[in-house]
């Protein structure tokens, strides 16, 4: 069966966004002889969601970019497609609950998306998310299950083979899995006998439990070190799940003191602060729960944690 997003979907993709995004460094782990880091954290906005956002923004009329996109992202994604609106002069509203923290509100205002704050849970962002669509005409971008965010995040996987076309691993940052399926569509219409293997955190993966399983399920939110990697793939998930399971080769888990010896190892190799989620590829490497060698690729997908959780991994705390 053709999947729902496609080589072609992802070409057009690049065509698109091209102007608008950022061609991020792949460099040579000097710590690990073989692995490359796409050094994907480089992107505005701290993380690849910009890819994704950038074409389902540029994927719309103009009247429907006028009257506004919509999202509850309180992560990566809603600054994304807070930053997307802004640069294709349309309108994002970012809807939050109360939980949310200061600091991370006024991150999403500062790229000029207006704020909602409604309720005391992710769920009742949601309802706020659904009832903008029905009520106002806003358009939904949700963070992963969508094609024209798939695609965007595909554009990722082009890249890597342009930078490395010897390409024998890819291991990817696995929650919702968009950037996993959009990746992968890539790289096996691309380099077929390349391996794609998603990563997730032990405590609460969606994606991983949902494969298990063969549908989609729900798993108990955990706080982890890789929350951008945390939440469910919703029940009714209609892209990712179907591609995630017939295009990965694996999926690992990895362990919270995994992941954060895995930020101290990046942040020795490379010098700079990555968020958990980015850690993961090396979280599995490190902790040899994956083979790698020459051509081993991982995509550090993010850079934005809190500095007091960074200072504390730093100091060799998991917590
Ligand atoms: C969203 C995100 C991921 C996971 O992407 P999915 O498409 O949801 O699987 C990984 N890393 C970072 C930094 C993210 O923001």
């Amino acid at each position: 069966m053709a999947h729902p997003v496609t080589l072609t979907d992802i070409l057009a993709a690049e065509a698109r966004i091209r102007a608008h995004i950022r061609h991020t460094p792949m460099l040579a782990d000097p710590l690990l002889p073989g692995v490359m880091l796409k050094q994907e954290y480089r992107q505005e906005t701290g993380a690849f969601k910009l890819r994704g956002a950038t074409n389902a923004v540029l994927s719309l009329p103009p009247q429907a970019l006028a009257t506004g996109v919509v999202t509850a992202s309180t992560g990566n994604h809603g600054r994304a497609l807070a930053h997307a609106a802004r640069a294709a002069g349309g309108r994002a509203v970012i809807c939050l609950s109360h939980l949310v923290p200061p600091n991370k509100v006024q991150a999403v205002r500062d790229l000029g998306a207006e704020v909602r704050i409604i309720g005391q849970s992710q769920d009742e962002a949601m309802v706020e998310v659904a009832r903008a669509v029905a009520e106002e005409g806003l358009t939904e971008v949700p963070p992963f299950d969508h094609p024209a965010v798939v695609a965007g995040q595909g554009t990722l996987g082009l890249e890597l083979l342009a930078d490395c076309p010897t390409a024998t691993t890819v291991l990817v940052p696995l929650s919702g899995g968009g950037l996993a399926a959009g990746i992968a569509a890539a790289i096996k219409a691309r380099a077929p006998r390349c391996r794609v293997i998603g990563i997730s955190m032990e405590r609460g993966a969606a994606m991983a439990a949902s494969l298990t399983a063969g549908h989609p399920v729900e798993v108990t939110e955990l706080s982890t070190l890789a929350d951008s990697l945390g939440g469910g793939i919703g029940l009714a998930n209609a892209v990712t799940f179907a591609m995630c399971r017939a295009l990965l080769d694996d999926v690992v888990l990895v362990t919270e003191d995994e992941i954060a010896a895995a930020m101290r190892h990046i942040q020795a190799a490379t010098g700079d602060t990555v968020e958990g989620a980015a850690a993961v590829g090396h979280a599995a490497i490190l902790a040899g729960r994956v083979s790698f060698g020459p051509g081993t690729i991982c995509i550090l997908s993010g850079r934005n944690v809190a500095p007091e959780t960074f200072a504390r991994v730093m100091e060799g705390l998991a917590q």
